[in-house]
């Protein structure tokens, strides 16, 4: 057997660690004589697995306890509709900051129940930093802020979590989609009324969909919202009104064990920002590549990254393929090479990846 270096933006790279417990445990769950797979969601085995999940998450990113964690399904595109749908309560709009393709299209869905307002940024790009917080412009009754605080696609993320206290606007809770970030830094709750994400970045596999969403929040929805996606219902109870997605809620558990192996969130926060450093500074200083994000807003996950010379590009990743260097295609969007540097990707991943770029260049440079 051998496995590859995947660069994959998602679904994307798990710990081997965890494929190995997940094989071994395939047949036999703790002697139980099933799979996960084959359990009750409300039998005593799948309880303990998912409190567990669930614990494990609270403690990695010290969620406090006036916040709900919700395991839901539909991906981070299905919380497009169901944030208006649980949050508008009402009110006839919600404002947006819009400085990549996912911000762009939360904006477009929400124009289906709402008059979505942008506060900042715009709807097409190229998309390469991020509007400073004192120049949005709120409307004066949003229902919240959106923002995407990683853009995994143009490769921009926000160096700093907008702070509406700060901004004049305490009673405007903020939503973010956290999907191609969550668990790569540390999260600071008194900014954030919700935050959502897909599973298949960085947390584990297709499937599952984290909500982590404050508790006076919960009374918003619109009665035309799906009781199965309705934040109270599925939170009152706890993730179980219809039957979550008990696999992919295990394999996070088993990704948030080895997490808190690595030395949790800030231990792993350290390594990304050295894994990205390396990355980046090779790509200032190359000539031979580039990167076109404003350094400040340089995304630690996901670096979109250029060739110079353009016609290189099928060799460059015929021959990085052939080095077991996978899945560096760039968004078609935005064109030539894409590197995503999430949890776990070891550095020793890109430092292969560097030594095969300084080759490659000095061949072909
Ligand atoms: C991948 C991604 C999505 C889409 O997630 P789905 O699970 O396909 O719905 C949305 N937002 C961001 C930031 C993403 O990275």
């Amino acid at each position: 057997m051998s496995r590859v270096w995947n660069f994959s933006a998602g679904p994307a790279v798990l710990p081997e660690e965890v494929l190995r417990e997940a094989a071994a445990e395939m047949l036999d769950w703790h002697g139980s004589g099933m799979s996960v797979m084959e359990m009750s969601h409300r039998g005593k085995e799948f309880t303990s697995i998912i409190e567990q999940a669930e614990a494990d998450l609270r403690e990695l990113l010290a969620i406090p306890e006036h916040f709900k964690v919700l395991f839901m399904q539909g991906g981070a595109i299905a919380q497009n509709a169901l944030v208006p749908l649980n949050l508008l309560g009402g009110k006839t709009t919600a404002d947006y900051v819009v400085n990549g393709s996912w911000s762009a299209k939360s904006y477009r869905e929400a124009q289906r129940y709402c008059t979505p307002h942008l506060a900042a940024g715009a709807l097409a790009g190229p998309f390469r930093g991020v509007p400073p917080a004192p120049t949005f412009q709120l409307s004066a009754d949003p229902a919240y802020l959106f923002i995407c605080s990683n853009e995994t696609i143009d490769g921009v993320e926000y160096a700093e979590i907008p702070d509406l206290d700060a901004l004049g606007r305490p009673g405007v809770p903020l939503v973010a989609d956290v999907s191609s970030h969550i668990l790569s830094r540390r999260l600071d709750w008194r900014r954030y009324g919700l935050v959502f994400g897909g599973a298949q970045k960085n947390i584990g596999s297709a499937g599952l969909t984290l909500v982590v969403v404050r508790d006076d929040l919960l009374d918003r929805a619109s009665p035309l919202c799906p009781s199965a996606f309705e934040y109270k219902t599925v939170a009152a109870n706890r993730s179980m009104y219809n039957t979550p997605p008990t696999y992919a809620i295990y394999i996070a558990g088993l990704v948030f064990q080895w997490l808190k192996r690595q030395g949790g969130v800030a231990a792993i926060e350290s390594i990304n920002i050295a894994k990205a450093r390396l990355l980046y500074a090779y790509l200032d200083g190359s000539g031979f590549y580039g990167n076109c994000v404003e350094p400040e807003y340089r995304s630690r996950m996901n670096v979109p990254f250029f060739l110079k010379n353009e016609l290189l590009n099928e060799l460059f990743l015929a021959e990085t393929r052939a080095a077991g260097l996978v899945q560096l295609k760039g968004h078609k969007s935005v064109g030539g090479m894409r590197a995503s540097l999430y949890n776990a990707m070891p550095i020793e991943g890109v430092v292969a990846l560097v030594d095969f770029m300084k080759e490659f260049a000095r061949r072909h440079g």
